[in-house]
C-alpha cells in the first residue's frame, strides 16, 4: 500500500488539495482564454473526462477580464496563469479565480509582490509557486556552472517561497517541473523533504501523447509509488482530454483512485481468431463515459481467456467468429462476433 507524505491541506475553490483529500487530476486549456465560449466548450468536455481543477494562460488584460466570465460557466476550480506582471494577478483576483499560479519573485518591486500576496490572502486563494526547469534564475544558474540541476531548481523554489512567507502567506502550492525524469523526480524528493506545501508533480515537455504518456507514467508513477504528490497534471502535445485521460489512467494503475471502468485486454497472439484488436479499442470507446467502477476484460481465446479474465467483472472471450460473454468467470452468452459489442454493452449496462 502507498503511504502518502504527509502535506498541508489547502481549499481551491470548493475542492481540496493536500493532507487526507485524495490526489487531484488537473489539466491547462490550450484555447485562447479571451474566447470565453471556446474555452468554456473545451473546460467542459474536460470535466465529462474527470478534471477536476482547470488552468488557463492570462496573457494580457482582456484575458484577465475573460476569467470571472469563465468561471461562472465551469463547475471545477479555475486557476490563473500569469508570468511576472501584477496587474494581471490582481485583476485575476477581482475576477475570482480560485488559485493563481503566479512566481512572487518574478513579479517586480516589493510593493507589487506585496499588494498581490495581501489581494490573495484577502480572498484566502492559494498560490502555486511553479519552477520550471528551463526558466532558473540566472544568478542560481551561475552558482550551478549553468547546469539545471535538482538542487538548483530546489533552490529557486525555495526562494520564492520565502518571499510569500515573509508576508505570512503560506496558503502554498509547489510545482517543479523539468522535462526529464530523472532530475524531475529528484527535485521532488529533495523539496518534499524541506517542506509541506502540498504538490503539484508534473514533467514538462513530455511530448506527443505517445512519448509524453510514457515519460508521465513513468515519473509520475515513480513520484506517486512513493507517496509524493497532491495534484497531477500530464502534459502532452495533444487535445488537453487526452491529459486527463492519461492522468486518471495512472492513478487508476497505482490504485490510487478509482474512476469509471477499467478494460484490460490480452495482447493477442497466434490462438487469436476474431478481430481483437479493432474489439478491444471499441469496447474501450464505448466505456469511457460509463459511470460504473468496474473491470471489464477482452481476452483472444478460450485457452488463457477464462483463467486470465477471472478477476474481471465482465468479460469477453473470443473463439473462431464468436465470443463468449462471462459474469464473475461464469459464462452467461455465447454471441456471434458481429453482435458482441452491442451484446457486451447491453451487460456492462445491467450490471
Ligand atoms: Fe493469446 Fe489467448 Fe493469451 Fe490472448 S488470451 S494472448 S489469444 S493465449
Amino acid at each position: 500500500m502507498i503511504k502518502r507524505r504527509k502535506t498541508k491541506k489547502i481549499k481551491i475553490g470548493k475542492i481540496f488539495v493536500g493532507g487526507p483529500a485524495p490526489i487531484v487530476v488537473q489539466s491547462m486549456c490550450n484555447t485562447d482564454t479571451r474566447d470565453v465560449e471556446k474555452t468554456v466548450t473545451q473546460i467542459k468536455a474536460l470535466q465529462e473526462a474527470g478534471c477536476e481543477m482547470i488552468r488557463v494562460a492570462v496573457p494580457d488584460m482582456e484575458a484577465a477580464k475573460a476569467l470571472g466570465k469563465i468561471k461562472k460557466k465551469i463547475k471545477i476550480p479555475l486557476v490563473a496563469d500569469i508570468h511576472f506582471s501584477h496587474e494581471l494577478a490582481l485583476e485575476a483576483i477581482r475576477q475570482g479565480v480560485d488559485k493563481l499560479r503566479i512566481n512572487p519573485g518574478n513579479i517586480g518591486s516589493e510593493e507589487k509582490i506585496k499588494e498581490v500576496v495581501l489581494a490573495a490572502k484577502k480572498k484566502n486563494i492559494p498560490i502555486r509557486i511553479g519552477i520550471n526547469g528551463g526558466s532558473l534564475e540566472k544568478d542560481i544558474l551561475k552558482k550551478y556552472k549553468d547546469k539545471v540541476t535538482a538542487k538548483a531548481m530546489v533552490e529557486s523554489a525555495m526562494r520564492h517561497i520565502k518571499i510569500l512567507e515573509k508576508y505570512n502567506f503560506h496558503n502554498i502550492l509547489v510545482s517543479l517541473k523539468a522535462s526529464d525524469i530523472e532530475r524531475t523526480v529528484e527535485a521532488y524528493k529533495l523539496l518534499s523533504s524541506k517542506v509541506n506545501y502540498p504538490l503539484h508533480i508534473g514533467v514538462t515537455e513530455a511530448g506527443t501523447t505517445f512519448r509524453g504518456t510514457i515519460m508521465s507514467s513513468i515519473g509520475l508513477g515513480h513520484l506517486l509509488y512513493e507517496g509524493i504528490g497532491d495534484t497531477l497534471r500530464v502534459s502532452l502535445t495533444a487535445d488537453p482530454v487526452e491529459e486527463v485521460k492519461v492522468a486518471w489512467e495512472i492513478l487508476k494503475s497505482l490504485k490510487i483512485r478509482k474512476r469509471g471502468i477499467t478494460v484490460t485486454s490480452c495482447p493477442t497472439c497466434g490462438r487469436t481468431q476474431i478481430d481483437l484488436v479493432s474489439l478491444a479499442k471499441k469496447v474501450e470507446d464505448a466505456m469511457q463515459y460509463v459511470d460504473k467502477d468496474i473491470h471489464v476484460a477482452v481476452m483472444g481465446c478460450v485457452v488463457n481467456g477464462p483463467g486470465e479474465s477471472r478477476e474481471a467483472d465482465l468479460a469477453i472471450i473470443g473463439g473462431k467468429s464468436v465470443g463468449l460473454i462471462t459474469k464473475k468467470g461464469k459464462i452467461i452468452k455465447k454471441v456471434d462476433e458481429s453482435d458482441l459489442l452491442a451484446e457486451f454493452i447491453k451487460e456492462v449496462k445491467k450490471f
